[in-house]
Order: structure tokens, then C-alpha cells, then sequence
């Protein structure tokens, strides 16, 4: 499938888009307060795909992981109690 961007040629690989136009995006979002949603709104990205490995087991992890700073502040916080 090629990019979703007009005058990109490249071939799209996450959310509809090529790796630089990925990136153009990630930058912008972080730079500007557009989201994924107004972008996928605009036609200029599509929903990320929901795959079983990879993305979503990082996401877990993460979460796994955020799941235990929470523990570990909420312990300290008991304990200075
Ligand atoms: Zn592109």
C-alpha cells in the first residue's frame, strides 16, 4: 500500500504512512497539539493496526511496568507515613 500522503511514494508501513512520513507526523503531534485523531479525521493517517505481537506486548509491558512505580510510590508513601 503506498503512503497515504500525496507526492509520497514510498510504501505505507504504520498508520497508512512510510517510516518518514511516520516520523513527520510523531513530530508534528508532539510539536503542535494536533492528535492522531485529527489526522485520521484529515485522511492523513489511518487507525493503527491492532496486532497481536510487537506493538501491543511493548504496550503491555509498559503498562506492567507503570503498574509497579504506582506500587512502589504507593508503598513509599505508606511508609512515610
Ligand atoms: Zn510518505
Amino acid at each position: 500500500m503506498k503512503c497515504l500522503i500525496d507526492g509520497c511514494n514510498a510504501s505505507g508501513k504504520i498508520r497508512g504512512l512510510c517510516p518518514i512520513c511516520y516520523q513527520a507526523a510523531v513530530a508534528s503531534i508532539k510539536k503542535t497539539c494536533i492528535t492522531w485523531g485529527y489526522l485520521e479525521d484529515a485522511g492523513l493517517a489511518d487507525k493503527p493496526q491492532h496486532k497481536p505481537s510487537g506493538h501491543g506486548a511493548f504496550t503491555k509491558a509498559l503498562r506492567k511496568l507503570n503498574d509497579n512505580k504506582a506500587l512502589h510510590k504507593l508503598n513509599r508513601e505508606e511508609g512515610d507515613l
